[in-house]
């Protein structure tokens, strides 16, 4: 394990982009942290999160990775909100597909590295998505075990954090935000790679002893619990529990939920024409599960109500997943919570569904 130092960092940053690799991570916009291209990390950025909010803070010290998650998730770079499949030009069909890129996300959460392994589950299972699977293969994941839980997390209890599991190339130990200093390990090649790239000495024992105990001061701090055994039939046997009633009269049906969650993967398509050439381009994007649109079938909607919608939400991802994909499409990230307009909070709604009648 290496000590780095956050001059070290920005070496590595800067022998990213030397190389041509698109680095996406952390930087401040829209009063929050936000994932973007980058040339250097956002210092001393904290956030409050709790239902239905989120502000951004200033720490008064000088983290980098003294945040917790925004509204923003690495889904977007892998599998983009809009997207052109193929073009039809003078009767003739046009793949749209594009050169991958290569990129690097910088700052990736325990809690995002198992999205993105859900995704990968997803895209590149039993049937293959080329765009995803060709950006996916050009990619390199700086991961970072958190140093603070947000109000709204609760990996510790899907089991996806706050550690970092396998399937980063770095990982990254925030220590000491008053004046840090970083503890860096590779788990692959590229990882390997890169800590060649920038150097810096071997860490002493209680320096990586200090990792443990950042990661151990995390996940005391998370204040919510899930109870995620026997979930998938604890929720499919209880379709008319009285509890989905209540949720509907709060939910909104507005999407939010889903289009900060970082394992959703619905998507429509549409086809958008040239008025002029009269060129079509197949195009695919984002969709949700809580517009009527979605389940438009045959000439008519079949989740009519809000109802049926947040029921179709919840047990999909927290009991169909399970059956199409054998994991659960939650990782805890609280996203959904934060970013709800009205706040509600998937463990409490699940907490009172549980509860017997
Ligand atoms: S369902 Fe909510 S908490 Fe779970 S991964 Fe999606 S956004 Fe995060
Ligand atoms: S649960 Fe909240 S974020 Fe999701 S659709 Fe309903 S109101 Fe919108």
């Amino acid at each position: 394990m290496r000590r780095w130092t956050p001059t070290d960092l920005q070496t590595l940053i800067d022998s990213l982009l030397a190389d041509g690799i698109r680095v996406l991570g952390p930087r401040v916009g829209d009063a929050a942290i936000l994932y973007d291209e980058i040339d250097t990390l956002p210092i001393g950025c904290g956030d409050e999160q709790a239902p239905g909010y989120y502000r951004l803070t200033a720490r008064h010290d000088q983290s980098r990775f003294g945040y917790n998650l925004g509204p923003s998730t690495w889904k977007q770079f892998l599998f983009p909100p809009e997207e052109a499949i193929f073009r039809v030009q003078d009767g003739e069909f046009i793949s749209c597909r594009e050169q991958p890129e290569k990129m690097a996300f910088i700052g990736v959460r325990a809690c995002e590295l198992a999205a993105v392994s859900i995704q990968d589950r997803v895209f590149m299972g039993d049937f293959t998505d080329p765009g995803y699977a060709s950006r996916r293969e050009n990619l390199l994941l700086i991961a970072v075990n958190c140093s603070q839980a947000s109000g709204n997390c609760f990996c510790a209890s899907t089991g996806d954090g706050p550690a970092v599991g396998v399937g980063a190339d770095l990982i990254l130990t925030e220590v000491r935000p008053e004046d840090p200093y970083y503890l860096v390990e590779a788990q692959t090649e590229a990882g390997q790679w890169m800590i060649a790239a920038v150097g810096g000495p071997v860490a002493a024992p209680e320096e990586i002893d200090a990792r443990d105990e950042v990661i151990a001061a995390t996940r005391q701090q998370m204040q919510r619990e899930f109870a995620t055994e026997g979930i998938a039939d604890a929720l499919l046997s209880a379709l008319d529990h009285p509890h989905w009633d209540v949720v509907a009269e709060r939910c909104l049906a507005c999407g939010n939920c889903t289009q900060v969650c970082p394992t959703c993967f619905c998507s429509t398509t549409r086809e958008h024409v040239n008025p002029v050439s009269l060129d079509v381009t197949h195009m695919r994007g984002w969709d949700s599960c809580f517009t009527a649109d979605h389940s438009y079938l045959s000439g008519g909607v079949v989740r009519q109500s809000v109802k049926s919608r947040y029921r179709q939400w919840l047990t999909h991802k927290l009991a169909g997943w399970d059956q199409q994909f054998g994991l659960s499409g939650c990782t805890g990230c609280g996203r959904c919570i934060s970013w709800c307009p009205v706040g509600i909070d998937l463990t409490e709604e699940v907490a009172e569904i549980r509860r017997p009648l």
